[in-house]
């Protein structure tokens, strides 16, 4: 099997790293599929299995922990369990096409260090904690208890970004979404992005 690229979009959620990401699948150049999670959280207004998650029953979730199939597995907030199957990147390299992964921090440097010379792991930094709670508010899917405990979630993801790859700031989307091809596109040709060079 030919091996792809990995490409792990991390940061705390309201950041706009699920825009990024949907806006890098539609472009058909950079040849990537969306590496598709399993959680044991209901699914939101929209969302399908199989598509978006694979949703899975907590039940369900601990065997595939139990049985090693996963690549990586993050219990992300309180009996809300995410993770990626290790077939998810075999399903999608045996295509011949590269990965993207919308996760949560942890599970995004897990996957760096797993596969180094792979991935790249760019974190997506929003322009303030403030901003990133208005974002949440304003997406109103969720309670007041859930928005608060994604904030206190974030604060603390936001320290870990210096141990990413690249970071981008998503204060602009347009900007961001332009620098985000590139980067993609760079590691793609080179094997690594320019900013690392
Ligand atoms: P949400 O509930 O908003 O869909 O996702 C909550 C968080 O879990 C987000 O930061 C999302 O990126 C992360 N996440 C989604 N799938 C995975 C996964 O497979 N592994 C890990 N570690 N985190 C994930």
């Amino acid at each position: 099997m030919k091996e792809g690229k990995l490409f792990v979009f991390s940061a705390p959620s309201g950041s706009g790293k699920t825009t990024i990401v949907r806006h890098l699948l539609e472009q058909e150049r950079l040849n990537l599929e969306f590496s598709i999670s399993c959680t044991s959280r209901e699914p939101r207004g929209g969302e399908e299995h199989g598509k978006d998650y694979y949703f899975i029953s907590l039940k369900d979730f601990k065997q595939h922990i139990k049985n090693g199939d996963f690549l990586e597995w993050e219990e992300v907030y309180r009996d809300n369990f995410y993770g990626t199957l290790k077939t998810e990147v075999e399903r999608i390299w045996a295509k011949g096409k590269n990965v993207i992964f919308d996760i949560d921090v942890a599970g995004g440097l897990r996957i760096k260090k797993k596969f180094p010379d792979h991935t790249l792991a760019v974190f997506v930094k929003p322009p303030s904690v403030d901003e990133l709670k208005r974002r949440l508010k304003k997406r109103q899917t969720e309670s007041d208890e859930r928005i608060n405990m994604r904030i206190a979630k974030a604060s603390v993801e936001l320290a870990t970004a210096p141990q990413f790859d690249v970071i981008i700031k998503n204060h602009d989307l347009q900007t961001a979404l332009a620098e985000a091809e590139e980067l993609v596109e760079n590691f793609i040709k080179n094997g690594h992005s320019s900013e690392e060079e």
